[in-house]
């Protein structure tokens, strides 16, 4: 005959620090229907999935969550959370176990596009006058190679625009070919639109970091750009 595990509350610490911090996150609801597993992209590597990542937080597993990499390995897609039938926020759990861990010992590509971020305003670190004489070159190729947009206008820190829009700072970097698809579609359609020079990347990895702080400093630094700089009515995030 099986014996009945008993459970000691005392020691699902880490349960109540995430439920302290995220009321909604309805630990203590899992059915565990699997549900969240089968959509999950992220299931079975590591030998993780996240129907088992919430038994662990329940049975009071701390130290084995904590220390389990699979944490960084989950996308924060969300998927597990909108199709769980018990609203079970799975990605703020994740989120919760990735800012417990010490910021040097995150992964270091996380780490260093966060750190690029916040120092270069992307997060491949590109000089910001890199990335203008970038914009300008593709550009001025294109109105020469396609006279049909002779007269596209693509700008940086144009004050009054209507729309500021971000980029991937991998493509400036990498294909920067990439980058006159979306300048024909604006132009095409007449959108009076400018990249900003600050904070200009769309890409956000100190979110995947779980840095709050920087995260904060990149939005903060961005809205007051395009309020205070530019004047510009709509943010698109290209990302
Ligand atoms: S979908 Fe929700 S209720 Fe079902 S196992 Fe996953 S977390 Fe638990
Ligand atoms: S947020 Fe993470 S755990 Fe949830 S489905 Fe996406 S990868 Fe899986």
């Amino acid at each position: 005959m099986s014996i009945p595990i008993e459970l000691n509350e005392k020691d699902c610490e880490f349960k109540a620090i995430v439920l302290d911090r995220v009321p909604t996150a309805n630990l203590d609801m899992c059915l565990t229907c699997g549900t969240c597993t089968g959509g999950c992209p992220a299931s079975e590597q590591m030998g993780m999935d996240p129907r088992k990542l919430v038994r662990m937080v329940l049975f009071g597993l701390d130290e084995e969550i904590k220390k389990h990499d699979w944490a960084w390995v989950c996308t924060m897609c969300a998927r597990c959370f909108w199709e769980c039938p018990m609203n079970i926020d799975i990605p703020k759990l994740v989120y919760n176990i990735r800012s417990s861990w010490p910021r040097d010992s995150r992964p270091k590509g996380i780490l260093g596009s966060c750190d690029n971020h916040i120092r270069a305003g992307n997060a491949m670190g590109v000089p910001t006058d890199d990335f203008i004489w970038t914009v300008e070159d593709v550009a001025e190729e294109i109105r020469e190679s396609s006279p049909e947009f002779a007269d596209m206008q693509v700008t940086v820190d144009r004050k009054g625009a209507y729309m500021a829009i971000n980029q991937n700072s991998r493509e400036p970097v990498t294909e920067p070919d990439e980058l006159g698809p979306l300048w024909k579609i604006l132009h095409i359609v007449g959108a009076d639109w400018t990249y900003p020079s600050v904070m200009w990347a769309g890409e956000n990895y100190c979110l995947f970091l779980a840095d709050d702080q920087g995260w904060k400093y990149i939005l903060e630094e961005f809205v007051y750009h395009i309020d205070n700089n530019l004047g510009c009515k709509m943010v698109v995030n290209t990302e």
